[in-house]
């Protein structure tokens, strides 16, 4: 008999739509701040399988998921992206697929992408010049992936949102370049501020900043904060008269930030992570086996939904078994 289709909430009332998986923890980019040594071979986990996705999916819709997005590493270096992409909209029970990439085959494939069934893309866009973003990626990409986000937009995608770390000393003065991108272009920046990881501690410490210094100069602008939309997310966003496009501000130190979490995460490998910055990894994978665990799975992850803290503790420092971020998609 089908289960009937509960909500996932959790012991501090939030209820939970929205699924972020990881499908590869291999990147192709080298940021500063996540991987500046590149993806390191010892790191390689045993990725999911296009049959256990489809698993994890029907399991997760059934207890309320609707929207998910795919992220990595960067997703869509595994070759069979596309084939992952049609089995999750092949299931008819996902709402909203979307991903976050860093655009460097976005030029080429956003056709591809789109026609399988994803239309929201988040593509990483840390400076909007050339050598900057070279210097903080390690790829001299910055024209590929701005005709990728073009491309995008051309073919149809119903949402494209640029993400950007930002970066004390390196791309805080660029502000006003991300202003004139979206003023023709229906898109939204969304600066993030950067976040400690278990690797990153020298870098956060002489690079973060907080995102009040943005949303500041933005009202001194004449920008003014978007009325929340439903399931809008952690952002914070500023709309202008003169512009087509949005500014977002993510402030993950913010208080009451966890307050409306609203997502959980799985692993490359299958293992369910309740906070982004949390200390407990749980295996799912052996529930992904076969359609028919459908039943155990879901019980699986109602159980362990009662673990999830009221919080993360970034503000004390501790980012949990969070090294960097291309484990787990951010
Ligand atoms: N490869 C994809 C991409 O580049 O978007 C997806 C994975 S990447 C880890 C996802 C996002 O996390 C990117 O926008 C990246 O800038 C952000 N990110 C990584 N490490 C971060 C950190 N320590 N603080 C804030 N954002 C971070």
């Amino acid at each position: 008999m089908p289960l009937p289709t509960a909500k996932l909430t959790d012991n501090f009332g939030r209820s939970f739509s929205y699924l972020r998986l990881s499908v590869t923890n291999i990147c192709n980019f080298r940021c500063s701040y996540c991987l500046p040594n590149g993806y390191q071979k010892s790191n390689t986990c045993s990725h999911l399988s296009v049959e256990e996705i489809k698993n994890l999916v029907a399991g997760f819709a059934a207890i309320g998921i609707s929207k998910i997005r795919l992220t990595g590493g960067e997703p869509t270096v595994r070759k069979d992206f596309t084939d992952i992409v049609r089995a999750i909209t092949g299931t008819g029970l996902i709402n909203k697929l979307s991903f976050t990439t860093n655009g460097y085959c976005l030029k080429k494939n956003a056709r591809e992408f789109f026609e399988a069934g994803i239309s929201s893309v988040n593509v990483s866009i840390d400076s909007l010049d050339q050598k900057n973003f070279a210097k903080i990626t390690g790829h001299d990409k910055l024209e590929i992936i701005l005709a990728g986000i073009d491309e995008a937009l051309a073919v149809g995608f119903r949402s494209v949102k640029i993400n950007s770390a930002l970066l004390r000393e390196i791309n805080d003065h660029e502000l006003d370049s991300f202003i004139f991108f979206v003023k023709d272009r229906p898109l939204t920046v969304r600066f993030i501020e950067l976040m400690q990881t278990g690797d990153n501690y020298d870098y956060f410490k002489k690079h973060h900043l907080s995102s009040e210094i943005i949303s500041e100069k933005l009202l001194a602008r004449g920008w003014k904060i978007s009325p929340r939309e439903f399931d809008s997310g952690p952002a914070t966003e500023y709309q202008h008269p003169n512009s087509l496009g949005k500014i977002g501000i993510i402030a993950p130190y913010s208080k009451g930030f966890c307050d409306s979490c609203n997502r959980l995460r799985v692993t490359a490998s299958g293992d369910l992570r309740l906070c982004l910055f949390g200390s407990g990894s749980f295996s799912l994978r052996p529930f992904l086996q076969n359609p028919s665990q459908k039943k155990e799975l879901q019980e699986k992850i109602i159980e362990l939904l009662h673990l999830k803290t009221a919080s993360h503790f970034l503000g004390a420092g501790e980012s949990g078994l969070t090294s960097n971020l291309s484990l787990l998609g951010g």
